[in-house]
């Protein structure tokens, strides 16, 4: 369902045990991802990490988290990450700048997580670009007790060009799930505490909404209040709408954007669209959203609804490409 790197997961939730002690039998392999930590490096050799996470037998993917040392002991821990296939997620703040942290463990070949929580960091757009920039694979963000609030700011560091993100925040259900990726958010992470049947639950049912959309984290339409991705479901820009700040965000004059849509549809699949509203399902909506005309082409060309989400997934990543 998700790749990162060497990593597969087959969902996108994540346990955090924070103590290190590895008793996670519980979950049985319901989460996408179960993660040890915090290792302090100053502290702990890789080996004692590697066996710390080898106690637990689990078919979910592995990894650990760090604090302290320096990049020397990085970059040895990031090369036991890389041969034992491990996530491995480096805690901020750090005394290191984000280009001489990232180097180092990206070097060693390793699939890396910066976690930042929001004090801990005081603008994490800049932060999100720059850890993109740099070759993170992925950047965790604790935003526990900021309730609703916390979509605002998944929205915005996603729209600032962030890696792929985990969010922690307080999550009570499915909604409020379907919300933070809406927004997003690529994994959510809880608490070892996280009861293990709703992790199950959810996990499942974020699954089978994969295979029926075919894009688990799709954005809202723009004027719905969805991020930049949202922009593969966009009309042609004809009138004043939310489109139209969403490309003042990337720099994109509304000409532009008309021509980069069609040259990125232009023989694919989304090409067509006989009897739609703009000609083409370049300019169609969301699969949720209900749509005879749209339905009619799709079966018309033997598109199913998770490829047509599948396809403008792809769409909006290489819209949202510098
Ligand atoms: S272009 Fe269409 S879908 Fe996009 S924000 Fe405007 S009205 Fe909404
Ligand atoms: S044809 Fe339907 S799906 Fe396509 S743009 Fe019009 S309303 Fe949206």
């Amino acid at each position: 369902m998700l790749k990162i790197g060497y990593l597969k997961l087959n969902n996108p939730l994540a346990i955090i045990s924070s103590d290190g002690s590895g008793y996670l039998g519980s979950f049985d392999g319901s989460a996408g991802l179960i993660m040890l930590g915090r290792f302090n490096l100053d502290e702990i050799s890789p080996s004692e990490i590697k066996r710390a996470i080898d106690r637990v037998s689990t078919r979910s993917a592995r990894g650990f988290s760090v604090v302290g040392g320096g990049l020397e002991e990085l970059a040895e821990a990031a090369e036991m990450a890389a041969r034992e296939g491990h996530l491995m997620e480096v805690e901020l703040p750090r005394n290191e700048g984000i280009c001489d942290l990232v180097g180092p463990v990206k070097n060693a070949g390793a699939v890396l997580s910066v976690r930042a929580s929001r004090d801990a960091v005081e603008d994490l757009g800049s932060l999100a670009r720059e850890l993109r920039e740099a070759g993170a694979d992925l950047l965790h963000l604790d935003l526990r007790g900021l309730g609703p609030a916390a979509l605002k700011v998944v929205k915005k560091v996603s729209d600032a060009g962030a890696p792929p993100l985990v969010v922690r925040f307080d999550l009570g259900d499915f909604e409020g799930a379907r919300d933070v990726l809406s927004m997003g958010a690529d994994i959510i992470s809880l608490s070892e505490n996280a009861d293990p049947d709703f992790v199950a639950w959810l996990a499942d049912t974020l699954k089978r909404f994969y295979e029926i959309v075919g894009w688990y984290n799709a954005p809202k339409h723009i004027c719905s209040g969805g991020d930049l991705r949202g922009m593969a479901f966009c009309c042609p820009p004809v009138k004043n709408c939310p489109l139209l700040g969403a490309l003042k965000k990337i720099g994109v004059t509304p000409q532009e954007f008309v021509k980069r849509k069609l040259e990125l549809t232009r023989d694919t699949p989304l090409e067509p669209g006989e009897g739609t509203c703009f000609g083409s399902l370049a300019w169609c909506c969301k699969i949720t959203k209900p749509c005879f005309m749209r339905d009619a082409v799709l079966d018309r060309h033997g598109i199913s609804p998770d490829e047509y989400m599948r396809l403008k997934k792809k769409l909006a990543e290489d819209l949202l490409k510098a």
